[in-house]
């Protein structure tokens, strides 16, 4: 078999073969085919795309290019979600210790931010001693201790992708919806989870920026999971605004603390218990979504998703001195820029695309996959959506490190907020529930 063919089968719109995939993954993975044969086949791809038999069994051998755990006959009880990225997403920090608080088993692999939006792996790092780098012995036993962990992908878990992901950043490949369901799909086969909550994000901060375009990718997605053993249910949430009051790595790990302390931001909160809602009736824990709702609240104020949450700490490496005074063991940036309400009224807007961009820009986030993130760059929102405010009330504080923020960045972050004079109404992020 030869590499050219393959790629000239899919230039040309053929569906490739069982063993033509098979031979393409594994030298993907073992670093045989050099990159411009690896980014020509995604241009192919990205642009024929791949029937559905095709893209299952695409995503069965990116699986299986690494460690594939099996958790045998309580795969049911092992679930995770996923969300394509969002501005403030901080909702896995608290899901997973929440759900294992609730008695599932959550053994997570998550990614890395890329543009704009944040990832869950760089809000771990912000925590000292978080390790990240594990393979299938590191999730077993963090799932013994706490009932769920958070790894990165890595050389051990889903090679393959690891590989494919970076040529598609650098070959303008990623927003392919084969590509992406093979990608996120594969990781969570390979963590053997019998049910997974996708959080398709939709709006002018997504990756998705129409109904439609997500609505695709969930159908796609839940082919592909029922067809590798998993049962998916999609939940298509709006992301037009900030998830919470903090956004940033550091920041958002403070957000977190005070979720799991019971009080927080109700706008995160009830994210995270639909999503955890909807896993705990998938996997039979209760009846109803208002059940689990109800179950993952609990958890967060009577302490059980608290104490889950350290163990998974501890099981991932930081130390009991570093968790006995978390959030001031957070690096936080020095110097701050305030935004004040110009007026009288009501919070209407906090523009999360532009902000993001502005955070990403003074170091929060990364430019191409390489990039070491600032930890310590990052908001708060003193004046959540909907909020009365007077004049000068303080709206948004922005931690940096520039000595004097230019005023290019100052106009930028002022642009972000618009203010109402009349009562605003809260949007609803969940839009619709797809299985
Ligand atoms: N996240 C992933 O892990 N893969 C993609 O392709 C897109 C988002």
């Amino acid at each position: 078999m030869r590499i050219p063919d393959i790629i000239e089968a899919k230039r040309d719109g053929l569906e490739l073969t069982s063993e033509q995939m098979e031979y393409f993954i594994e030298g993907v993975a073992t670093g045989n085919i050099p990159g411009e044969q690896i980014g020509a086949w995604l241009m192919a791809v990205y642009q024929n795309g791949m029937t559905m038999d095709e893209r299952t069994e695409f995503t069965r051998l990116m699986r299986d290019s690494g460690e594939v755990i099996d958790w045998q006959d309580s795969k049911n009880l092992y679930v995770d979600k996923h969300s394509t990225g969002g501005v403030g997403d901080k909702m896995s920090l608290v899901l997973a210790p929440a759900l294992a608080a609730c008695g599932l088993k959550v053994p997570m692999i998550a990614g890395r931010g890329l543009a704009h939006t944040g990832g869950t792996i760089d809000k771990l790092e912000s925590i000292p001693g978080f390790n990240t780098d594990g393979g299938e012995k590191e999730i077993r036993e963090a799932i013994e201790t706490a009932g769920c962990c958070i790894y990165a992908q890595s050389q051990r878990i889903t090679p393959a992708d690891g590989v494919l992901y970076a040529i598609r950043d650098v070959t303008a490949t990623v927003p392919s919806v084969p590509l992406i369901t093979a990608s996120i799909i594969s990781k969570k086969s390979a963590e053997g989870v019998g049910n997974l909550v996708l959080d398709i994000k939709v709006g002018s901060a997504a990756f998705m920026q129409h109904v439609d375009e997500a609505r695709e990718l969930a159908h796609s997605m839940i082919e592909v999971g029922k067809g590798l053993g998993m049962q998916i249910r999609v939940l298509l949430t709006q992301m037009d605004l900030p998830i919470g009051t903090h956004i940033g790595n550091s920041h958002e790990v403070i957000e977190i603390l005070e979720i799991l302390e019971g009080t927080g931001s109700w706008d995160s909160i009830s994210l995270i218990a639909i999503q955890g809602a909807h896993l705990l009736q998938m996997s039979g824990m209760v009846e109803t979504v208002e059940q689990g709702q109800m179950r993952i609240l609990e958890t967060l104020s009577n302490g059980s998703a608290a104490a889950h949450f350290r163990r998974m700490c501890a099981a991932q490496g930081v130390s009991q001195q570093v968790l006995n005074d978390l959030s001031s063991h957070l690096d936080i940036a020095p110097f701050s820029f305030t935004l004040h309400s110009a007026m009288d009224g009501w919070v209407e807007d906090i523009d999360a695309l532009e902000l993001s961009k502005v955070l990403c820009e003074l170091g929060a986030g990364r430019v191409s996959a390489e990039d070491d993130v600032d930890h310590g760059v990052g908001a708060v929102i003193k004046s959540e959506i909907g909020k009365q405010v007077a004049e000068g009330d303080l709206i948004l504080s922005v931690h940096h490190r520039e000595e004097e923020l230019s005023e290019h960045y100052m106009q930028r972050l002022e642009s972000c907020i618009g203010i109402s004079d009349a009562p605003v109404s809260i949007q609803e992020r969940l839009i619709e529930v797809i299985e």
